[in-house]
């Protein structure tokens, strides 16, 4: 008897080419057939004609319909510089248009005269009784197909085609005839991957059911329960693998734990010139229960840019030294990893502490010292990028590290730690702010603490965008303000990748600004080609007064903290992507005073970004792909607030491109799409660390499934586990 592990050589019509393009795409077994999976569903229930939906829509209905139609003729209709496409086609029962509004040359080469094709839409009517789809989801339906469509009236599913499947001469139809054979002589050999008090506790439907469900749903609430069981089955094993790991660096790794010697702090807070915010004190508070405890830290701290991530990481490290361990940061450049040296410097002033930076461009015999500092203990505080864990790096007893706007590390890094053996505290600051949805799932083995309000002095940065003719009009602003004793950051984005081109750019932007608009201001220049110390020199006089603006080609570095800045220019602001332009933002409005962040672009985007509102919930994954520009620039005019700002940006990104599953060892999600499948998520992770927190080894019989599925399915996630 074949079985669901066979090949799919035993499956009706195909033959052994068929089954070298099938193994081409992954599918080598019936079982692997089963789970290739449609694309998406005609839901030909709820298909009607053309007359039918117009009465719907009169009476006020408000769903989506499908209705299949053929091309009369297309029209591209020019009125007052915009276009529209017009596409007009017929049903039996009458006449309706379909619009676009963009890509008009596309979908007016895509739409052809006399072929069918099905279409879906909320429908709208015009003004003058005329149904009519705006930007419709659509199917070109082979002929063939179009009549088999017509007379059944079920949901269809619609597989996407791959090509090494086309070249051996299988369609639409006829992969939708394997499968449907598939399902129906073997689903029911498919043993269930999930224990069963979890598909009872949870409604899931069984593993049969659920592929059966997937290929040939009977109507659209049993297709949406079998698409959760997926999801909830993935996302279950994901979070299940977090707990894991969770679990075992909290519970095989031993940590240190430190002692509290106050007078340290004491010292150091009497001098601090402001107090600290009950949202520093409360994330403070749970970063020294964890440093107190002998499990290690693994501890994200997050805060909006400008929040005061600084001095909390400051006073953990003091933490540390009062103990008389060592204690580094990480920091993502030079010239940040420089920036927080001298503000640690300055401020543990007088409190007997070494600080020591160590970064890529040092001279030979400065580094030289600096490693044997680091080595024999002379040096407490360790301050650097990346090049703080090259193997020639020996610490003496370091402690805690703390990492600084992780975002630009990779996550994975923070494994590496460990690998090197002991256990240090981990702190992991981030400037992004982070979805819920993220917390839960890339950053899920680390223990949050957010710092969710800012220093009370602050203002919300004042945003908004200008077109390139406005330019004087900017630089007179910077003039005046100039006389207040506002500072003005200018950015021009990377032009090249080539360091001549850049720097020529640089340079011209400079001297320009330097002896036209900007003759009577003093003007600096920084960019991405200079040594660290140059640019360290360049970022100190500018922290001291010496130039009223800095011009900057690359993106002034994140984390840079210039109370005075207060004007940020961003040039060709389209250029940027919308967390980097939130970042870019934070540079300014770190004092008390107003500040302000000036978006230019193309005179003619500017018109149109300032004219331009969006709501996701009625926008397709197409259109805000079009839109994209749009989007993110018209964003931070509206908003301040960097989870606003991360929203979006997740949005954005769409759900395929959940960056950092992978870096951090974890499987990427095939079914379910973290952004809107919230609710599953959160009941799979309670399930997960549920099953971890009474198991973490699952060795308890009820949990031998588990075990064995993951095992099976993710080995090579399991690294950092006692399962491995
Ligand atoms: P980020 O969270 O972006 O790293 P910083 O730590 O650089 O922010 O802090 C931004 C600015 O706010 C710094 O100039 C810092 O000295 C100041 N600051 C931090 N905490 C407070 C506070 N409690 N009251 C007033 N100013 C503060
Ligand atoms: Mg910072």
């Amino acid at each position: 008897m074949t079985t669901i592990t066979d090949s799919v050589q035993y499956l009706k019509s195909i033959g052994p080419k068929r089954v070298k393009s099938f193994e081409n795409i992954g599918i080598k077994t019936i079982k692997d057939l089963l789970y290739f999976f449609p694309t998406k569903y005609l839901d030909r229930t709820n298909l009607l004609s053309s007359a039918k939906v117009l009465q719907y829509v009169t009476n006020g209905y408000e769903g989506e319909v499908t209705v299949i139609g053929e091309v009369l003729d297309k029209e591209v209709i020019r009125y007052s510089k915009k276009q529209i496409l017009k596409v007009r086609m017929k049903d039996n029962a009458g006449l309706f248009d379909c619009v676009w509004f963009q890509g008009i040359k596309y979908f007016k080469n895509y739409f052809k005269t006399g072929e069918f094709y099905a279409l879906s839409a909320k429908p709208a009517v015009t003004r003058y009784g005329h149904l009519q789809f705006v930007h419709p989801d659509f199917d070109k339906l082979a002929d063939k197909e179009s009549k088999a469509f017509l007379h059944t009236g079920k949901i269809i599913p619609f597989y996407k085609l791959p090509k090494e499947l086309k070249s051996t001469y299988i369609g639409d139809l006829g992969l939708r005839k394997i499968i449907n054979n598939a399902v129906e002589n073997y689903a029911d050999q498919l043993t269930e991957t999930l224990p069963e008090y979890l598909i009872n506790r949870n409604g899931l439907l069984n593993i049969v059911d659920a592929i059966r469900t997937v290929h040939f749903p009977e109507n659209m609430d049993r297709l949406k329960k079998a698409l959760e069981r997926f999801k909830f089955e993935e996302l279950f094993y994901l979070e299940l693998l977090i707990a894991l790991r969770k679990s075992f660096l909290k519970t095989q790794l031993k940590g240190y734990n430190f002692k509290l010697h106050s007078g340290l702090i004491k010292n150091f807070l009497d001098r601090l010139p402001f107090e600290l915010t009950r949202s520093q004190l409360n994330v403070l508070s749970e970063i020294k229960k964890d440093m107190l405890s002998d499990k290690p830290m693994n501890r994200l701290l997050q805060g909006d840019v400008g929040s005061g991530k600084t001095v909390v990481a400051i006073i953990s490290m003091l933490i540390a030294v009062g103990d008389g361990k060592q204690t580094a940061i990480m920091a993502p450049t030079e010239i940040l990893a420089n920036q927080h040296f001298l503000t640690i410097k300055r401020m543990v002033n007088n409190l007997n502490i070494k600080v020591g930076l160590l970064i890529g461009g040092q001279k030979g015999s400065e580094r030289k010292q600096i490693l044997t500092g680091i080595k024999n203990g002379k040096i407490n505080i360790v301050v650097g990028t990346h090049a703080l864990f090259e193997e020639s790096v020996e610490f003496n007893d370091l402690k805690l590290i703390v990492i600084d706007e992780q975002h630009r590390f990779g996550v994975i890094q923070r494994a590496k730690f460990i690998e090197k053996g002991a256990a240090p505290d981990i702190l992991v600051m981030s400037a992004t702010p982070i979805p819920r949805t993220l917390t839960m799932t890339i950053y899920g083995d680390l223990d949050v603490s957010v710092i969710d309000k800012p220093p009370s002095n602050r203002k919300p940065v004042k945003t908004i965008l200008r077109g390139e003719k406005k330019l004087p009009d900017i630089y007179n602003f910077i003039i005046d303000k100039a006389k207040e004793g506002y500072q003005a950051f200018i950015v021009y984005p990377l032009v090249s990748e080539s360091e001549k081109v850049e720097l020529k750019a640089a340079e011209t932007y400079y001297s320009q600004l330097k002896e036209s608009f900007l003759k009577n201001l003093r003007v600096g220049l920084i960019h991405g080609r200079m040594k660290w110390d140059e640019k360290e020199d360049i970022m100190k006089r500018f922290a001291n007064k010496e130039f009223d603006v800095l011009v900057s080609t690359t993106v002034i570095e994140v984390g840079i903290d210039i109370p005075d800045a207060n004007i940020l220019v961003i040039n060709d602001a389209f250029q940027f992507g919308l967390s980097q332009l939130h970042q870019l933002r934070g540079r300014v409005g770190r004092s008390g005073k107003q500040a302000y962040c000036i978006l230019v672009t193309e005179d003619r985007l500017a018109t149109k970004i300032n004219r331009f509102n969006f709501n996701f919930d009625y926008m397709s994954r197409s259109e805000i792909e079009k839109h994209k520009t749009l989007i993110r620039l018209n964003a931070m005019v509206k908003y301040a607030n960097g989870f606003d700002i991360a929203e979006i940006d997740l949005k954005l990104r769409g759900p395929g491109n959940i960056f950092g599953l992978q870096q951090s060892g974890f499987p990427d999600l095939k079914y379910s799409d973290i952004i809107k499948d919230t609710s599953i998520l959160i009941k799979a992770k309670e399930e997960a660390f549920d099953v971890v927190s009474g198991d973490a080894n699952l060795s308890k019989s009820e949990n031998k499934l588990i075990k064995n599925i993951l095992l099976q399915n993710y080995r090579d996630n399991l690294k950092y586990s006692h399962i491995a």
